[in-house]
């Protein structure tokens, strides 16, 4: 193993080792500002705990683990010393949520250029933070500077390992965001409820982002109206592929290892063609601003069997392993609608999503952890159905999102509120058996974005914090919005009997479970309106063929 690096073959002189996590991966990151190639160095570790702390799918794992060696590459090409642990050898487990087993981890070198740690000293730590400890003995830098993570258990561990070994640990803010915490808290701090739209306008002036002089561009914030269709019983027609991306050597080599060391874990890697370089995710941006942006508000909230990518973006797992800045993508959409390539109401739609959701999302995630992942404000406790895991089940809609996402790693953002998400609200599975799902299978998925998501928006879990009120509907919804129950053996509009679709049995039974809590919020007046109109036999029967339901 060979070392081109100073600090590495004389560890004592080391000033800064820079933490890279898999989710860090930009050369221009905050930890990096300073950064001295003789002085400094990086660290970056493979480990089997960040795969199988949840039981991530083989295309979450293989994107993350593509995406660190292929980064490696960039340092070393960038000439700044790396020291990098690869995983080796096959370790089957069985089982969801299985903690990290003492399988070996080897330390190879990542690249030529890579410093090699002895390899006694890799023996033993499976997990990031005791990686690191172990690791800080030998390296015995001054300081560690790590930018920050997106997950508050990593930040927890790894500052306390970093703590124990006496050394000083600087966590520099992430530049990748429009909104640091510390404003979203002063923001969260001054308002009595905290909702989207004026935190997204806000951010809008401040950052002059669609904005003409002092007015939104357009005289309109929010273009809500002119989104949102279906498409109508004659479906989308041809949709452009998407950007897709042949495996090279590297990432070939990582399909193999994650077919092999994580043979169990759901999903197959058949098709992945995920951007696992900065080039990559370039490539693909412009790919959704020529081909899909136009189509994207339109359809944002479609649905259509068979029809994975439709006119979304797919920038999500390439944003949040910071290969994209958010920045550069809600830049080069608002220069579409500015040279009139696409219209004002789809532009509006897309930056949104990023300068609205995704950055509140993350306020809120750091604003209420470590305590929100506990939360459970509708007591619910149902576990999550097998069938979660491989897609075999009746219901066509829920078995073409779930069957998608274990093919891709990805479901759009409709499927995953308001079919997965939604199934498991009015089933009344526990949020967090959600959260792991939805942590677990998405190629996108790190806690900061996720959990709030799930546990928040989609399950109603912070009673109230993210959404208004719970996003429930019942079958009669997705008939709308897709043409999945044409082909189903389930009938949308009916609650009992054997054609009842699960969704309107459980959603009358979710207002009946609930309806003491959801008297109290002026939003759900309609819904419980109509649920007052059943008779009480009616809301016996559905009692009765939810609990059924949920048994079968
Ligand atoms: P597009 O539809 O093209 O949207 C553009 C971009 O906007 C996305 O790439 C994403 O960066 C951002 N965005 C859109 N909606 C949201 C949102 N609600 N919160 C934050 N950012 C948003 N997103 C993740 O990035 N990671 C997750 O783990 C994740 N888990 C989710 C779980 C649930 C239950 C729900 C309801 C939503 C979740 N989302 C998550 C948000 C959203 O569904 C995805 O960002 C989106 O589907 C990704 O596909 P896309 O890139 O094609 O998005």
């Amino acid at each position: 193993m060979q070392s081109r690096s100073q600090s590495a073959s004389k560890p004592s002189a080391l000033r800064h080792l820079v933490v890279v996590l898999g989710d860090q991966l930009d050369l221009e990151a905050a930890a990096f500002d300073g950064f001295d190639s003789t002085h400094d160095a990086v660290w970056m570790a493979e480990v089997d705990e960040e795969s199988t702390h949840v039981w991530s799918s083989k295309q979450r794992i293989a994107l993350f683990l593509s995406g660190m060696r292929h980064f490696a590459q960039a340092l070393e090409e960038a000439g700044r010393p790396v020291h990098y642990h690869r995983l080796e050898g096959t370790t089957p487990r069985a089982q969801p949520s299985r903690p990290a087993d003492t399988s070996k981890t080897a330390l190879t070198t990542a690249t030529a250029a890579t410093a090699a740690i002895p390899a006694s000293a890799s023996a033993e730590p499976t997990g990031l933070a005791a990686r690191l400890q172990a690791d800080l003995q030998i390296l015995k830098p001054q300081r560690v500077v790590l930018t920050e993570p997106g997950d508050w258990r990593v930040l927890s561990e790894l500052r306390a390992v970093i703590e124990a070994a006496g050394l000083s640990l600087e966590v520099r803010a992430d530049r990748h965001f429009f909104t640091t915490v510390a404003g979203f808290a002063a923001y969260a701090k001054a308002r009595k409820s905290l909702r989207l739209e004026y935190f997204y306008r806000e951010l809008r002036q401040k950052h002059a982002i669609l904005m003409d002089g002092d007015q939104p561009a357009g005289g309109q914030w929010n273009f809500d109206a002119d989104n949102r269709e279906a498409f109508g019983p004659e479906g989308p027609g041809r949709v452009p592929p998407r950007a897709t991306f042949e495996p090279d050597a590297l990432t070939r080599e990582v399909i193999n290892l994650v077919n092999t060391r994580f043979a169990d874990h759901p999903g197959t890697l058949d098709s992945f063609a995920w951007p696992v370089t900065r080039a990559q995710a370039l490539q693909a941006l412009q790919r959704f601003v020529d081909e899909r942006l136009t189509l994207f508000g339109r359809y944002e909230d479609a649905l259509w069997p068979g029809e994975p990518w439709l006119y979304h973006s797919h920038l999500s797992a390439a944003l949040n392993l910071k290969l994209l800045t958010a920045r550069e993508v809600v830049q080069a959409a608002e220069q579409a609608y500015r040279a009139g390539r696409a219209p004002l109401h789809s532009v509006e739609g897309f930056i949104r999503q990023i300068l609205g959701w995704r950055e509140y999302v993350r306020g809120i995630y750091w604003t209420q952890m470590p305590g929100y992942l506990d939360k459970n404000a509708l007591q619910a406790h149902e576990a999550l159905p097998e069938f979660f895991w491989t897609g075999e089940t009746d219901m066509a809609c829920l078995r073409d999102a779930l069957q998608q996402t274990l093919r891709h790693g990805y479901a759009h953002h409709i499927q995953r509120l308001m079919v997965l998400g939604l199934y498991g609200l009015l089933r009344g599975v526990h949020p967090q058996a959600m959260h792991e799902w939805f942590l677990s299978v998405y190629v996108d998925a790190v806690e900061w974005v996720e959990l709030p998501n799930t546990l928040g928006m989609s399950q109603f879990g912070d009673g109230g914090i993210m959404a208004s009120k719970p996003y429930v509907a019942s079958g009669k919804y997705i008939q709308r919005m897709s043409n999945h129950c044409q082909g189903c053996r389930f009938d949308p509009a009916q609650s009992t009997g054997p054609k009842a679709c699960p969704y309107t049995t459980l959603y009358w039974d979710f207002l009946r479970r609930h309806q003491t809590l959801l008297s109290q919020n002026p939003r759900m007046g309609m819904q419980l309106k109509n649920l007052q109109r059943l008779t009480p036999e009616q809301v016996a029967q559905i009692e009765a063929a939810a609990a059924q339901h949920r048994a079968g």
